[in-house]
């Protein structure tokens, strides 16, 4: 094959998961990739874009589990690139949204590759479509921060303050969409509660987009419970703010969950 005339990847947003949600970029960008390397969150419909010939290499990370270390992964796409493949990286959601997409960029420019972006709807737009609340609903939210409950401090940053993140969203009227956020969710809660009253209302997406999406909202001090209960677990976006407030009226009892008919 012809090498490309500049190396060249392609991160490409995979969406939440419906396959429906892929956009034209990104079937075209699929089209034209000799190789794929995927995350574990793609849907497998979407590989179904890729030429048969391409190579599709998993490279999959769960919090937790199993994964391939981020540094084979960007390594992988930089002697992909500079043999001249077409590489797309597919990533779920939003490439650039959390899940690392900005190292992976910032690794790739500083080998001489160019890097196109494709957007990907993110996951937490994907769950709020999906409990029909509109996130920055005037009445209720002056805007929206997603902000991952993941962040344990071993990264570069310190980890999300979020007694203050929730004084900010009480004083400011923001909506939290928290992302990876089921395992810590107990101490996110606690955290939260400083700042906002235990009946601020608070929604679980798990699988948003996917015909086995589940979903619950009750209120922020009794997330976790909620969680147990519904067993909801990842991948899931909670939603925190007063924009979920006609769930929690709709709701029989303090704590409702529904799955969506497939
Ligand atoms: N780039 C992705 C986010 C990657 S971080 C995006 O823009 O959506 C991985 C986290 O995203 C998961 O832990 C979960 O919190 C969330 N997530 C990804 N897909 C999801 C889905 N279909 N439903 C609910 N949450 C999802």
């Amino acid at each position: 094959m012809k090498p490309l005339a500049q190396p060249v990847v392609t991160l490409v947003g995979a969406g939440p998961g419906d396959p429906d949600l892929l956009t034209l970029k990104a079937i075209k960008a699929l089209q034209a990739a000799t190789v794929v390397l995927v995350d574990d969150l793609v849907h497998p419909e979407v590989l179904a874009h890729a030429p048969a010939t391409a190579r599709i290499v998993h490279v999959g990370k769960r919090g937790g589990c199993q994964s391939t270390p981020q540094a084979f992964i960007e390594k992988l796409m930089v002697q992909e690139a500079l043999a001249g493949e077409n590489v797309v990286r597919l990533k779920g959601g939003d490439p650039l949204i959390f899940g690392r997409g900005g190292e992976e960029q910032a690794h790739l420019q500083a080998h001489g590759i160019e890097v196109r972006v494709v957007n990907g709807v993110t996951a937490g737009l994907a769950a709020a479509h999906d409990l029909g609340v509109a996130l920055t609903h005037r009445d209720h939210a002056h805007g929206v921060v997603m902000v991952t409950g993941h962040a344990s401090g071993s990264g570069p940053l310190p980890s999300v303050h979020w007694p203050q993140l929730a004084q900010t969203a009480h004083d400011c009227s923001l909506t939290l969409v928290i992302y990876m956020g089921v395992q810590s969710a107990a101490q996110v809660a606690h955290g939260l509660l400083q700042g906002l009253p235990g009946h601020t209302p608070v929604a679980v997406v798990e699988n948003a987009s996917q015909t086995r999406q589940r979903q619950a909202h009750g209120r922020l001090d009794q997330l976790q419970a909620l969680l147990l209960q519904e067993q909801l677990g990842s991948p899931a976006i909670i939603i925190v703010g007063d924009v979920l407030k006609g769930l929690l009226a709709l709701a029989s009892g303090p704590i409702t969950a529904c799955a969506k008919l497939a």
